[in-house]
């Protein structure tokens, strides 16, 4: 059995170029990981706590050193020696090491960069890819290449990740699971430059957001909703049959004063008139999921949306759920959504990752496996997202190399099963 030999963390930037946590395991018969941890912008409350130093003489008080002495000082000797292989122990001892429920002593980015490079870590000792060492480890899911995660693509970004004026965070375009892997890339591609053609043509912003998405300025969110119709309506693809359109309405962020506030409408909205108004955009465009549809405390309004219209499409959980297994279970008890987003680093470990996964699957949930808005060039979450059969993955625009690299290890992936499936 391979030991952990060394555990040594620093700080890098993200794609944002801000601080963030990058950790190396060596084990002593020389196997190697390396982990990034990525972060959000518009963050749900119930997060697990990203360890920040708020020192303002550095990075604007964004810097990690604080969490990365946190690995080199205290995880680190805890670790060292036991077995990369054996992750519910790993992750039972910076469970113990942190002691609090929201990782708040040691910072859940400095936990989870330990946890994910272990969990990859045992998969370069079983000479193993990560996905299929997932598939082994939790037993969710047999991949194949023609079933792989469908991509979402967000095409164009608002909210906090553009520096536009659209109010909803994220509009999808999202091919056919029908389609494979490869199709589906091709599909995202193609759109994402035919949509940039049309904001050219229409002397409009067409400089990306964080998430690689267009950040234009519009008069308002069904406009950036109807610039997608005319691309996908200008390509050689159908919509709502090789193509459909999602939202992340990220709405927490956009709730003041009890009301949700949109350019779409003359007034602020109440939570009833909102889902009204969410209901009649689902009549007119057929979408296919709507995340965040409400605040994260707003529980009414996500359970009647979700008893109106949640069996034509995903209401999806990012902030209601935070990847937290308490927060699904009651979301599944009072029928507040039929889908869930999955960050790792909102919960803080692989094997509480995999657990919540776990129940939503139990429960008939769609599953989405994503990255965050200031990410890394870590492919990690692919594999993951294979491994643990997930129904989709949101890792941002075909465009700006933190989200290419997770798109290009899935179709390596693809190509990996179809040789050895014949
Ligand atoms: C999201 O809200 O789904 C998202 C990816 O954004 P962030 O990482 O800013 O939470
Ligand atoms: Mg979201």
């Amino acid at each position: 059995m391979a030991k952990i030999k060394s555990v040594y963390s620093r700080e890098i930037l993200d794609s944002r170029g801000n601080p963030t946590i990058e950790t190396t395991i060596w084990t002593d018969n020389n196997h190697g990981s390396v982990a990034s941890i990525p972060s959000g912008a518009s963050t749900g409350k119930l997060e697990a706590v990203e360890l920040r130093d708020g020192d303002q003489q550095r990075f604007n008080g964004l810097g990690v050193l604080k969490a990365v002495a946190n690995v080199n000082q205290i995880i680190a000797k805890y670790i060292i020696g036991q077995d990369p292989t054996n992750q519910n122990n790993i992750d039972q001892i910076l469970l113990n090491l942190d002691g609090t429920e929201n990782k708040s002593k040691l910072g859940a980015n400095a936990i989870l960069s330990v946890s994910q490079a272990c969990f990859e870590l045992g998969a370069a000792c079983e000479d193993k890819p990560t996905f299929e060492y997932t598939v082994e480890k939790y037993g969710l899911t047999i991949p194949t290449a023609l079933h792989l995660p469908t991509p979402i693509f967000n095409l164009i970004n608002g909210g906090k990740h553009g520096a536009g004026n659209l109010e909803f965070q994220e509009f999808h375009i999202i091919p056919s699971s029908q389609k494979q892997f490869s199709e589906a890339l091709e599909i995202g591609s193609e759109l994402y430059h035919n949509l940039k053609n049309i904001l050219i043509e229409k002397k409009a912003i067409h400089s990306v957001g964080d998430e690689g998405g267009f950040a234009p300025n519009l008069f308002s969110n069904t406009d950036a909703i109807e610039l997608l119709v005319e691309t996908v309506e200008s390509s050689r693809y159908k919509l709502n049959q090789d193509v459909f359109i999602g939202l992340d309405i990220a709405a927490s962020e956009l709730l003041k004063n009890g009301k949700y506030k949109i350019s779409d409408v003359k007034d602020n909205l109440s939570g009833e008139q909102f889902r009204d108004f969410l209901i009649d955009l689902n009549r007119k465009y057929s979408l296919i999921s709507i995340e965040d549809p409400f605040d994260q405390e707003d529980w009414k309004d996500w359970i009647d949306l979700t008893a109106n219209i949640g069996k034509q499409l995903m209401i999806v959980g990012d902030d209601l759920l935070v990847t937290n297994k308490k927060r699904l279970a009651e979301a599944i008890e009072k029928g507040a959504c039929n889908a869930i987003l999955i960050k790792p680093n909102q919960i803080g470990t692989i094997s509480e990752t995999a657990s919540v996964i776990k129940l939503a699957k139990k429960n008939n949930f769609s599953i989405i496996v994503s990255h965050r808005s200031g990410d890394t060039d870590e492919d990690f979450l692919a594999d993951f997202a294979v491994g643990v059969g997930a129904d989709f993955v949101k890792f941002g625009a075909p465009g700006r190399g933190e989200r290419i690299a997770k798109y290009n290890r899935l179709s390596f992936i693809q190509e990996y099963l179809a040789s050895k499936n014949g």
